[in-house]
């Protein structure tokens, strides 16, 4: 492999579904460069485009498909791990990682709500990433990457909160098949079928925001005392989360309030340039039927938030529809927005 000025970096669970979109988004990242491969003892020792069962639609980029994929120890040639491992093995290794000096970017459960470890959408809490001080690693430390459907609900909700408060929110989920882990090897009975059962998932969406838009203080995050209430469904569609979302806010608005407050949100990533932060991070469609999974989970790469729908709801004030990509703004692409912040903010 050529030299480059590029920060080396290896992904661990890097033949899964997020990993694989690790690999897609990061084979011609601005700043990294991929260099180290590491999955389960059953890839461990074989080439990349053997131990991976590669069901992206893009070809295995050129310069992966021979790199020796490595067991997920801490004895990789680079610092910056990003973590795409399933959540039964995960928690170990990543703190393992982290005690032998890698930064780990992760997008496993495991850490998310761990007292000092950044639960991070570098446009909501940018500033949460204090809390790496408090980590009792030397060198290393853990950021997480919050579950994929909250993703696209906190950056819906985060206008809405800083504008016009929010008491509380139900929101009921269609999610992606990639979302349960690589098709290829995960055989869901999804053909003419809507499974109701995604497990953790519920209980992640009402738990998650209130870190995410919690207070930094000095004793770490005081949860907000927001409430919300989720229900998640898995549907026919490869890529993409769409959640329908009913709101009560505190203050009064209207409809246009709300969409100019959507339309002109714009936060860190926006200002320092991040070579993955969307130019808008979120998208209102006017026309009635949008936003559609298959027509708008790529807007801005897949890194915006699309929104529709608006109106009034009987029950609480408005309710809406918002679109994100799972494995990009919902996983590897989060990631990898959050790995920029945390070099342009001089963490790494
Ligand atoms: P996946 O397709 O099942 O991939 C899991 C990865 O973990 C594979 O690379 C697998 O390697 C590796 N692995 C499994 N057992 C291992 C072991 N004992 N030691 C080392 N590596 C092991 O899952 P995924 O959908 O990519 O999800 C990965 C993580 O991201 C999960 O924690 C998930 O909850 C989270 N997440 C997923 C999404 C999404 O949309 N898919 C979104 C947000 C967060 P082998 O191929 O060698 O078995």
């Amino acid at each position: 492999m050529k030299q480059t000025n590029k920060l080396p970096v290896g992904i661990l669970g890097a033949t899964g579904s997020v990993g694989q979109k690790f690999i897609e988004l990061l084979a011609d990242h601005q700043w990294f460069e991929i260099k180290e491969l590491a999955a389960s003892e059953s890839s461990a020792g074989k080439n990349y485009k053997d131990a991976a069962d590669w069901f992206l639609s893009i070809p295995i980029p050129e310069q992966i498909t021979e790199i020796e994929v490595k067991k997920c120890e801490p004895n990789l040639d680079c610092r910056i791990v990003f973590s795409g491992l399933d959540s039964s093995i995960a928690g170990d290794i990543e703190t393992e990682f982290a005690k032998n000096g890698y930064v780990v970017i992760s997008n496993s459960r495991n850490h998310r709500m761990d007292k000092d470890v950044p639960l991070l959408i570098p446009e909501i809490n940018p500033d949460h990433i204090e809390l790496i001080k408090k980590q009792n690693y030397d060198e290393g430390f853990i950021v997480t990457n919050p579950n994929c459907s909250t993703i696209g609900l906190s950056l819906a909700l985060k206008p809405l909160l800083d504008s016009f408060g929010i008491e509380s929110v139900n929101v009921v989920t269609m999610q992606a098949i990639s979302g349960a882990g690589n098709p290829k090897k995960v055989k869901l009975d999804i053909d003419d079928n809507v499974i109701p059962l995604i497990k953790g998932e519920e209980e992640k969406m009402e738990t998650e925001p209130l870190k995410i838009f919690g207070e930094l203080n000095s004793n770490g995050i005081t949860l907000s005392d927001l409430q919300i209430n989720a229900q998640c469904n898995r549907v026919n569609v490869t890529d993409g989360h769409l959640e329908t979302v009913q709101v009560k806010l505190k203050k009064e608005a209207s409809k246009n309030e709300i969409i100019n407050s959507w339309r002109n949100f714009s936060s860190e990533p926006q200002i320092l340039e991040l070579p993955s932060a969307p130019k808008s991070p979120i998208h209102y469609f006017e026309e009635d039927e949008f936003p559609q999974t298959k027509i708008h989970r790529n807007v801005e790469n897949g890194m915006a938030v699309s929104i529709g729908r608006l109106r009034p709801d009987k029950f609480f004030d408005y309710k809406f529809v918002v679109l994100s990509h799972n494995t990009v703004r919902g996983a590897a692409g989060g990631a990898i927005l959050c790995a920029e912040l945390l070099k342009a903010k001089g963490f790494i």
